[in-house]
């Protein structure tokens, strides 16, 4: 349907939602990563709701219409995972950001889907409780259930999905479901929940959500090892979660990634393998114990602590948060690719030895670091999108390096997901169980209207998206 018919049936709705045209649509037509191929991308619409009931007359429509209904965070995905690739309706979740309700006896909060975790975390400070997942950009809840993101903390407090309590979830017909339950456990029915956390849109809309929260750590500390070899450093990472330790944050950088980040922090540029540990709770000597042991085992793996003061330790910390645009202005070239692997953590030296092969041999620039508490490994390669030769090398290296993931038993995506970049290597993973996905898909939404283009590879043929 024409751009114009498809707004003059959404504004003669009942409601008749907010919606946004022009040149505001092309802040829908990017994201953090897939966008720069330059493909189509942007919506025929923009539709901001408030209410639920919003957000059910407006899906009703597209039903109705066949439309493609993309969900919309605050597109800070990096597969392409908010890109209308079909044109439709995209739904911008942002305007229905309240915090519902307090319920801190239970350690939960029923929160709309489009509050950011910042601002949800801002205002449960004073209630003494805050919600653990922290992706380095300030996505929406929505969003991150949509990828099932995790970040910095995981290793302790767990991903985006070990958060959802139950869910609240307008579905391709319009109708809105209630899944899951406040209880601690139940043994009751499928676990739906789950089915939704990281389906990317492609099932329905989330419109609110219970979290779990966790009491905030008052006491924080972090040190910063140095080893000769990645290998050590990964040694050191085992051993200290085999002896109980469980820090908040176990981040590994590959020798390459010290002198970028020596650029924007107090980081010393020796290129060596760098761990970057942080450990917090509620009380100073547990803490102070806890990094008193991980230094012991550094010590034992032949390690060497660098003098760090806490302000320091914060700043690195943040600074490795924003390592894209130091590697942008390291290496000169303007496109980065993220590749985003997780394998078994005996496995994460072998993956980082086997990235580097793969980097070395196909003549790239590529720093490789990771969340190595989870077997989590990120490779930032340094590329240039409008040079067809250089990004085709680039994307041929990364889908090795995600390759390489599964022969070590890992997954094509510790955290970033599937989006339209990698549907292509769903099957490499799942093998049949993606024809499962795929009847799932096809009875939660016949007429392939959410969010088509995504997860499902070609062969999927559901609906519009096919
Ligand atoms: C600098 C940077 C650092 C990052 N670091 C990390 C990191 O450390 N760890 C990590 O996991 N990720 C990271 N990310 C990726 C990204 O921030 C996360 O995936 C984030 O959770 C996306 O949230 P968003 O609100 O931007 O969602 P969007 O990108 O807008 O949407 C994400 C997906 O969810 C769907 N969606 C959005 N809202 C809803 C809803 N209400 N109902 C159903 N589906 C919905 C969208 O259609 C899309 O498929 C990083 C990104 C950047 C740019």
């Amino acid at each position: 349907m024409a751009e114009s018919g498809l707004l003059e049936r959404i504004r003669a709705l009942p409601l008749a939602p907010e919606t946004r045209q022009g040149a505001a649509l092309r802040e829908y037509g990017r994201d953090e990563g897939f966008a720069r191929r330059g493909r189509r991308s942007a919506p025929d619409a923009v539709v901001v709701p408030r209410t639920v009931e919003e957000v059910q007359a407006v899906v009703r429509l597209a039903a109705e219409l066949g439309t493609p209904i993309v969900p919309w965070g605050t597109g800070s995905s990096l597969e392409g995972q908010g890109l209308a690739l079909h044109g439709g309706i995209t739904l911008d979740m942002r305007e229905m950001n309240r915090l519902r309700r307090l319920l801190i006896d239970d350690f939960q909060v029923e929160v709309d889907a489009g509050i950011t975790h910042p601002e949800l975390n801002r205002m449960l400070r004073p209630h003494g409780v805050f919600f653990p997942p922290n992706p380095g950009a300030p996505a929406t809840i929505g969003g991150m259930i949509g990828n099932n993101s995790s970040g910095s903390r995981a290793v302790k407090y767990g991903v985006t999905r070990d958060h959802v309590v139950a869910l609240e979830v307008v579905l391709a017909d319009g109708s809105l479901v209630r899944l899951g339950t406040r209880a601690s456990k139940t043994s009751s029915g499928y676990d739906l929940v789950d089915l939704f956390v990281g389906s990317e849109g492609t099932l329905g809309i989330v419109t609110g959500a219970v979290l779990r929260v966790s009491p905030t750590p008052t006491v924080e500390r972090g040190l910063v090892a140095r080893f000769d070899t990645v290998d050590a450093a990964a040694e050191v990472v085992r051993a200290v979660l085999g002896i109980g330790v469980r820090p908040a944050s176990l981040e590994l950088l590959e020798n390459s990634v010290a002198p970028v980040l020596a650029e924007s922090s107090p980081l010393q540029p020796r290129p060596v393998a760098t761990l970057l540990v942080a450990c917090d709770g509620g009380e100073e000597a547990a803490v102070d114990s806890e990094i008193g042991a991980v230094t012991e085992v550094v010590a034992e793996f032949g390690g060497e602590i660098e003098a760090t003061t806490r302000d320091q330790f914060r700043s690195i910390m943040s600074a490795r948060e924003q390592l894209g645009p130091a590697v942008v202005r390291a290496t000169g070239m303007p496109t980065l690719k993220l590749v985003d692997i997780a394998v078994p953590l005996s496995a994460f030296p072998d993956a980082v030895a086997f990235t580097r092969g793969v980097l070395d041999a196909a003549g790239l620039t590529g720093h490789v670091f990771g969340h190595a508490g989870d077997g989590n490994l990120h490779v930032l390669i340094a590329t240039d999108s409008r040079d067809d030769a250089h990004w085709a090398r680039a994307s041929e290296a990364a889908d090795e390096i995600v390759l390489g993931a599964l022969a070590l038993e890992g997954t094509i995506t510790g955290e970033h997901g599937i989006g339209a970049g990698k549907r292509h290597l769903l099957r490499a993973e799942h093998g049949g169980a993606v024809d499962v996905m795929m009847a799932i898909k096809r009875s939660l939404d016949p007429k392939g209207i959410m969010n088509p283009g995504k997860i499902l590879p070609d062969d999927a043929s559901v609906g519009v998206g096919s």
